[in-house]
């Protein structure tokens, strides 16, 4: 019993600032995403006291598919690329995540990332639990037409474990409108008819929604806006740096510049940029139309990755991958503000050294559910057969992304936690509450 209690207090505090500055297993970081989401949910499960059997049901996937799909490539030779599916708890709903493709994609990875769209749902008190899919393959060495025969060949596997009220893809990293539209076809067609509601993010015209495009990208700048009102500071003249120009990372940029932030530095795949003044932002998208990279930019080429993390300025958004802010840029950190837009941005070594330097985190659970804000609208819509004004899906957008944000704050403040800490209160209690309501756990 006692033993039980300290080890309770120990998990509890493992990822508090007084602890020792280094997480090290075997003398290496920890940095395996399935491992950092374990820990950050154990530690709420045992905060919050939930019966036995919570952390057992929640600490993995109730489901990962993993599949081999062939595709005939241009030059008439066939490959197998390996992708994955993660349904990681169906309690509260269906499950919902997006599907990624990107060369270094892992089984853990994609089950980590599905337990975060849980934790998404719950405190954006969407009836949804969390997926996420992902292939490994660099989409930019394929053709269109290659492209088009794998995210077709992804979906004729999944097509058993899918569906609108099962398991609900959308586009997540280096996945677009037009591949939604390939998915939802081939899905339609295994199924002999229209199923709009089991793809999100579509194309507008097979059913998508308005405002999905950005909605991730003004989701990140409406909990930004919270956390400067909080802080008492004012968000017009603040200056940010942006590490990702790709969806998420570009949108963030372009409503943080409309609100007259200062956008300075912005990194990406290829390179990144700096300018004192402030970014021309709608003018790097158009060059990064045209290059593919930020790079090369007029002449404020030559911004690296360790320079944004250490950079002078008010707002640092990490929207790209995970293990950005780790035992190395986490110390480094100025900005006041670390809004999460990409997904597990932060090691537990990064987030230590945050919460040390008083660090204001917007944690990606809170920050980055914009995107599935507007695809569990999307699927309303297509449930309903109505189509919302952008306008109505963006004022929506902001209720619940201002509501969810208080919610989180509001724990913090009552259990005197951090915000990443107060989120997964706030996530996890109400899985938890859907599974006493079914009886899974007494
Ligand atoms: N991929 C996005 C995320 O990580 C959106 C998921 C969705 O719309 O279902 O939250």
């Amino acid at each position: 019993m006692a033993e039980e209690s300290n080890r309770k207090k120990e998990v509890a505090h493992s990822l508090k600032s007084e602890m020792p500055a280094k997480e090290v297993k075997d003398g290496v970081e920890i940095s395996n995403p399935l491992e950092i989401v374990q820990r950050l949910i154990e530690v709420a499960v045992n905060d919050l006291d939930l019966p036995e059997g919570t952390f057992e049901i929640l600490k993995k996937p109730k489901r990962i598919m993993k599949v081999s799909i062939p595709v005939r490539m241009d030059d008439g030779t066939y490959r197998e690329f390996e992708g994955f599916r993660s349904q990681h708890i169906d309690v509260l709903g269906p499950t919902k995540g997006g599907v990624r493709f990107h060369p270094k994609v892992t089984e853990d990875e994609v089950a980590a990332l599905s337990m975060w769209m849980s934790l998404k749902s719950a405190i954006l008190g969407i009836p949804y639990g969390g997926g996420k899919g992902g292939i490994v393959v660099n989409p930019k060495e394929l053709s269109e037409r290659e492209l088009e025969e794998l995210s077709r060949g992804f979906i004729r596997e999944l097509e058993p474990i899918m569906g609108p009220e099962k398991d609900i893809p959308a586009p997540d990293v280096n996945t677009t409108p037009e591949i939604m539209g390939w998915m939802i076809d081939e899905f339609s067609r295994l199924k002999g008819k229209n199923v709009p509601g089991t793809v999100t993010g579509k194309p507008i015209i097979l059913g998508g929604s308005e405002g999905r495009v950005e909605a991730t990208g003004r989701g990140v700048v409406f909990t930004i806006a919270e956390a400067a009102e909080r802080l008492g500071l004012q968000l017009e003249g603040m200056t940010a740096v942006v590490q990702g120009f790709g969806n998420v990372g570009s949108v963030t940029a372009q409503l943080l510049a409309e609100r007259g932030v200062k956008v300075v530095g912005i990194t990406d795949a290829g390179g990144g940029v700096y300018h004192g003044d402030g970014l021309d932002v709608e003018d790097l998208l158009r060059y990064v139309k045209e290059k593919g990279t930020v790079s090369g930019y007029r002449d404020f080429d030559g911004f690296s990755n360790d320079e944004l993390f250490s950079a002078d300025c008010d707002i640092l958004v990490p929207a790209a991958l995970e293990n950005q802010i780790t035992a190395e840029t986490g110390p480094k950190i100025k900005a006041k503000i670390v809004a999460e837009a990409a997904n597990g941005p932060t090691t537990p070594d990064g987030n230590a050294a945050m919460e040390q330097n008083g660090v204001f985190v917007i944690p990606d659970i809170l920050c980055n559910a914009g995107g599935v804000t507007v695809s569990y609208f999307e699927w309303v819509q297509n449930t309903t057969h109505l189509a919302w004004t952008e306008q109505e899906v963006n004022e929506r957008l902001h209720t619940e992304m201002t509501q969810a944000f208080e919610d989180v704050f509001r724990m913090k403040e009552q259990k005197n936690v951090s915000m990443r800490e107060a989120a997964y209160l706030v996530g996890v209690e109400r899985i938890a509450d859907a599974m006493k309501a079914r009886g899974w756990i007494k």
